[in-house]
């Protein structure tokens, strides 16, 4: 039997509820703070990201899907999203034509990495882009959403870790440190942050292997090195958290996997979680429009993970305490008479907005009746010839067991009140 590709998942139509829920609050979350959604294609040409996320980055390096199409074009399924959206910005000149470039999107994602709890090689992410302002305040409003959705989705207890990774010019000092520093300790490093010390020796701070954090702890932190106007950022970004009312921990060894960042840094953790405790994460990208031969606009944005969301749902909402929101009705047939009638009841229930499942079996009422407590249905109507030569039906209460005879004209009205008024929705 073929299997699902390792790192993947099939997400069962019992799982699917909490899918839904998070992609519903987390549009009307992005939306209320003024973003719109945009898609893009799920691969793009390898360069993108090569240029985009950097060619020296792990997720360039050795975890990108990359295939050649019949034409011998080099395409990669996206890793992540940021890459993608600025080119569509520039490519449809959205910074011309959108008077308000605040986009958001939700989609899959592609990483060969080694899967584990909270880590697949497909994933999902949310996200939000916001271009055009270098102002303070816009780091620490986008650090506000997404607890502000994190919130709506149940999730507490989160911590948010933030830092600078300074601008080209004082990251650049910062790297002439690190190099100075580590340079006496090469042997030490493992294979791969033997490469980084020459190429892209931020990345060091990122790695996971014990031996590399030991070394990369003793090493002086990059807020020794900010230039004034980046120090300047970071302590405006914490000034309007404060008066958000928000805690904050300032990590200054917090660099992110991918080189567009600059200045503002930030990581949302569950601890949780274990070890794959980052929620979201996100930063400022100043350079990268530019870099792709844009014009020299800012922009700040993050992503997170709906594997890892829901993850950290599950251990902040006891089982009993989620709502059961199920709202259903079964049909149930005491002759196969009644399939006709009956269908034409259920239609106009389903025309009406009721969720509505009819048996075909023409079993025991005992077996339909089995079957739509299986269903979890509210009501099951009981139809048989008798009821529809009176032209009313039979409702059974699943949950008390109590049943009730209702003309077949007022059913729309009996589930009405039954579901929207003593179920408290209106
Ligand atoms: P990590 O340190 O956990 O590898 P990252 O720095 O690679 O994360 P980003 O590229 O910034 O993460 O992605 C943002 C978010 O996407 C992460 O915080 C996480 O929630 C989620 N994410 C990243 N990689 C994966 C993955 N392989 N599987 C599931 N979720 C992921
Ligand atoms: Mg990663």
């Amino acid at each position: 039997m073929i299997e699902a590709p390792r790192g993947t998942k099939d997400i069962l139509p019992n799982e699917i509820k909490i899918w839904h829920f998070i992609e519903e609050v987390s549009r009307k979350i992005f939306e209320i703070y003024g973003y719109n959604e945009i898609r893009t294609p799920i691969f793009e040409f390898t360069e993108l990201f090569m240029r985009g996320i950097g060619e020296f980055t792990d997720i360039v390096n050795k975890e990108m899907y990359t295939f050649q199409d019949h034409k011998g074009r080099n395409l990669t399924l996206r890793p992540e999203n940021t890459a993608s959206v600025v080119r569509a910005y520039l490519e449809h000149e959205l910074n011309k034509n959108l008077p308000n470039a605040k986009l958001y999107y939700l989609g899959p994602m592609f990483r060969y990495e080694r899967p584990q709890a909270g880590r697949q090689r497909q994933f999902w992410q949310i996200g939000t882009e916001a271009f055009g302002s270098d102002n303070p305040g816009l780091d620490a409003e986008v650090i506000a959403m997404i607890l502000h959705l994190f919130s709506e989705l149940g999730i507490s207890n989160l911590e948010t870790h933030i830092n600078s990774v300074g601008c080209n010019s004082c990251r650049n000092d910062y790297k002439l440190d690190l190099v100075n520093h580590l340079s006496p300790q090469k042997e030490e490093l493992c294979s791969d942050c033997k490469v980084k010390l020459n190429k892209n020796p931020l990345r060091i701070l990122d790695c996971k292997r014990k031996n590399c954090r030991s070394l990369a702890s003793k090493i002086p932190s990059i807020d020794l090195s900010l230039c004034k106007s980046c120090k300047e950022h970071l302590d405006q970004v914490c000034d309007y958290l404060k008066e958000l009312n928000i805690n904050y921990i300032v990590n200054p060894y917090l660099v992110r996997g991918l080189d567009y960042y600059t200045h503002t840094t930030f990581e949302i953790i569950d601890k949780s979680l274990g070890a794959q405790n980052a929620v979201a994460a996100g930063g400022r990208y100043n350079n990268l429009i530019a870099q792709m031969e844009g014009p020299d606009i800012p922009a700040i944005g993050f992503a997170a993970g709906i594997e890892r969301i829901i993850l950290s749902i599950k251990n902040s909402f006891t089982s009993n305490e989620r709502n059961d929101d199920n709202k259903s009705i079964y049909l149930a047939t005491t002759s196969p008479k009644a399939h006709l009638a009956g269908i034409k009841i259920i239609q106009e229930l389903r025309k009406a907005g009721f969720m509505v499942n009819m048996d075909w079996t023409s079993k025991s009422l005992k077996s339909q009746l089995r079957r739509a407590h299986k269903l979890r249905a509210n009501f099951t109507i009981i139809l048989g010839e008798e009821e529809i030569s009176k032209h009313e039906v039979e409702i059974k209460n699943m949950k008390d067991g109590n049943q009730i005879r209702v003309s077949i004209d007022k059913l729309n009205e009996y589930f009405v009140k039954k579901f929207y008024v003593e179920g408290k929705l209106v």
